[in-house]
């Protein structure tokens, strides 16, 4: 962080946020201030608007954030949600070669990953017994798992623990398994959720423009691809989330049509629960490291995280009302003061994270309940623990979530984890640092 995101910290820890409004928006230029305006009165934010408030700085920016810490109130309370969750990457093995993705390993690399089936089960077993009720599950594109692999993962999940919600599967996975198992991806869908699929991710979204994602995934999965299999789910009856990946080779123009976008499926389908912004984090991504293509940001600025999530909130007010701070990515100093520009959740508690930080994130792994809890209270809201889908199951106004011990790593055993080496080699021995549990 430098010392203007340090300076603009200070401003907006005394910012008055919501209760400063008035003030605020005689402050703001006249462009920016009738955007505003009309929005308060009633009027839906246009994407050329959208666009002119990702200019706001300066008083513009203070009123613009006021503005949506004014609507977060409006629309959802002062109630901070979060969902106590696990992460199961269970491969990093994938060829597909996105270029912001430090995430992904060949078949012969020494950490290259595939979970067994067993392990899998096993860690979201020990995640129900430390109070998880969602396990959040991705993987790589692993050239050799057959199509019907995703749908043995929840049973193998729900053989074990039955109450357990799977939100699972970016819509990358599932465009890659329905050509596996040689389905259209609306039947095997509708055979994942037979399985016990509760809710998709709706990661892999990127930036859904078609000149920008080309040079991000080399279009292996097309903006269109990813909106029709997000429909085909809401189709289905599953649910998704949707996010957006910013701080790249992309800007204003593209946040705001990807935000109207988002909304117009919304206003279709009524199926999307949240959006959750996703800073590009760069350190070991490709696409930063070996500058392959010309103007590669570091990731976005510290008023452009602001502006994202608080241009976010007023763009899709009344149709997706929460709006998720990844953590993961900004840090808990950051996602509390974003607490006061628009967002109202704060996402999983995680136990044990990784495709960030193989890109170099410096947040990850775990943030207890307990943690969770007092970071909303530091920021004078509310905390709500909640299901997956936004049901509350929990309300913190007087008393702390139980605490829980820490994951611990455990003894190797082949059976549960196999690395990829081990498979190729028809060995299986296990790889240490994966083991925990
Ligand atoms: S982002 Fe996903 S699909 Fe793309 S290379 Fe990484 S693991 Fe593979």
């Amino acid at each position: 962080m430098n010392t203007s995101d340090r300076e603009l910290i200070v401003r907006l820890k005394d910012a008055p946020g919501r209760h400063g409004l008035p003030q605020a928006l005689l402050q703001a230029s006249p462009v920016i201030r009738r955007i505003l305006e009309g929005h308060l009165a009633g009027q839906e934010i246009s994407r050329a608007d959208g666009e002119i408030l990702f200019s706001a700085a300066g008083p513009d920016l203070m009123a613009l954030l006021a503005t949506a810490d004014f609507v977060r109130h409006q629309r959802v309370g002062d109630k901070v949600s979060f969902v106590v969750t696990r992460n199961i990457n269970f491969t990093n093995v994938c060829y597909m070669g996105c270029r912001f993705c430090g995430f992904s390993r060949k078949r012969e690399d020494d950490d290259a990953q595939l979970i067994s089936l067993n392990e899998v089960a096993h860690r979201a077993e020990v995640a129900s017994q430390r109070g998880a009720t969602e396990i959040c599950m991705q993987g790589g594109l692993h050239p050799d798992i057959k199509g019907t692999h995703y749908r043995d993962l929840i049973e193998a999940i729900k053989a074990r623990v039955p109450e357990m919600h799977i939100h699972a599967f970016s819509p990358f996975e599932i465009w890659y398994g329905s050509k596996k198992r040689r389905l259209s991806p609306a039947d095997f869908l509708s055979e994942l959720k037979q399985a016990g699929l509760g809710s998709i991710p709706g990661t892999a979204a990127e930036i859904l423009d078609t000149e920008i994602r080309q040079q991000l995934t080399r279009d292996k999965l097309s903006a269109q691809a990813w909106v029709d299999i997000i429909r085909a789910a809401h189709g289905v009856g599953l649910r998704s989330t949707s996010t957006i990946m910013y701080g790249h080779i992309d800007g204003p123009r593209h946040w705001a049509a990807h935000i109207d976008l988002l909304r117009t499926i919304q206003k279709d389908t009524g199926g999307i629960t949240e959006f959750v912004p996703l800073g590009f984090v760069h350190s070991e991504a490709p696409l930063f490291v070996e500058r392959e293509i010309p103007g590669v940001r570091a990731g976005a600025t510290l008023d452009e995280h602001l502006k994202m999530h608080a241009v976010a909130r007023l763009m899709l007010a009344g149709w997706i009302d929460n709006i998720q701070v990844s953590w993961v990515k900004l840090g808990p100093e950051v996602a509390q003061i974003l607490l006061s520009s628009g967002v109202n959740d704060m996402g999983g508690t995680l136990m044990d994270e990784s495709i960030s930080r193989s890109s170099g994130a410096s947040y990850g792994e775990e943030i207890t309940a307990a943690e969770m809890v007092k970071i909303i209270r530091d920021a004078n809201r509310l905390p709500v623990r909640r299901s997956t889908l936004y049901v509350p199951l929990e309300t913190y106004a007087d008393h702390d979530p139980q605490a829980q011990a820490p994951l611990k790593p455990r003894p190797y055993d082949p059976i549960r984890f196999i690395s990829q080496r081990s498979m190729a080699h028809g060995r299986t021995t296990a790889i240490g640092e994966l083991a925990h549990g």
